[in-house]
């Protein structure tokens, strides 16, 4: 009877594309790994800093608390504010991980009325204006909460970039069957050799304008994460006269 036979390539440019293959497969490995290495070290990095400080309040006070009480008030500020970063950070952390795994049902999703709704509720927590501009109806197969998610992380972005009392404005409309969601600010923008860096977990750009600004470097690679989850693509674009716009497409549901 026939046995099955293992199919040996038997010319060298078979063997050597074979070779090639496998390198490239290698390489794509050690760059994941690479990657995963890097981020372990990152997040363990910012998470030390916080802690170094808490501990250093914390010998502060026990050293000269008694001789010296008003170190207290400063001190108590400096860990109060010290633990809330490092909440936030690990809040990201557990955000990265579940976006990594998650499978969400997605639905139909009248994403017009959660944008209307969500900037409403955001506006009352802000100095800045929020323009809104929403076209009504439009629906997405899309989950509510990771869409919720990406709304406000762009409107802390915008509110945190940009100078108190300038306006935000936020779109919502059908293009070319896609709809199109846009935040836009008036604020410090974006390098152009820095748009697609922006994304990358921990990546943050370093000017003097936005490192004086707290964060983590985390929000907008969650926020690549959750637009991929909702079938939707990313990209930043430069506002006029100043600032960055943040569009982001899905696709509209039939
Ligand atoms: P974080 O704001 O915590 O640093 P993000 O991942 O949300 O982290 O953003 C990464 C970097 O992209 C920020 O540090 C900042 O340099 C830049 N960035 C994000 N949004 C804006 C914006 N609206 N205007 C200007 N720069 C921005």
């Amino acid at each position: 009877a026939d046995q099955p036979t293992l199919k040996v390539p038997d010319s060298p440019k078979e063997i050597k594309e074979l070779g090639n293959a496998f390198n490239d497969l290698l390489k794509t490995q050690n760059q994941r790994l690479q990657r995963e290495r890097d981020f372990v070290s990152n997040a363990s990095h910012e998470l030390k800093t916080p802690i170094a400080a808490i501990r250093g309040n914390i010998n502060l006070i026990k050293r000269h608390g008694n001789k010296h009480p008003d170190v207290i008030p400063e001190s108590l500020g400096f860990i109060d504010e010290e633990s809330m970063r490092m909440q936030s950070l690990i809040e990201n952390l557990l955000h990265l991980s579940r976006a990594d795994r998650a499978e969400l049902v997605l639905e139909n999703e009248n994403i017009s009325d959660l944008t209307q709704r969500i900037a409403q509720q955001y506006q009352t927590s802000i100095a800045h204006e929020l323009q809104l501009q929403i076209e009504s109806n439009l629906h997405i197969d899309g989950n509510a909460d990771t869409l919720k998610q990406i709304i406000v992380a762009l409107l802390d972005n915008a509110n945190k970039y940009s100078p108190d009392k300038t306006p935000i404005t936020l779109k919502l409309k059908r293009v070319d069957g896609k709809v199109q969601l846009s935040i836009a600010d008036l604020g410090i923008g974006i390098p152009d050799d820095q748009k697609d860096l922006i994304f990358q977990r921990f990546y943050r750009v370093d000017t003097s304008h936005s490192t004086e600004i707290k964060g983590s470097g985390l929000g907008l690679s969650i926020v690549s994460q959750l637009v991929k989850i909702n079938n939707g693509s990313i990209e930043v674009l430069d506002n006029k006269p100043k600032g960055s716009i943040f569009m982001i497409s899905f696709a509209e549901r039939a």
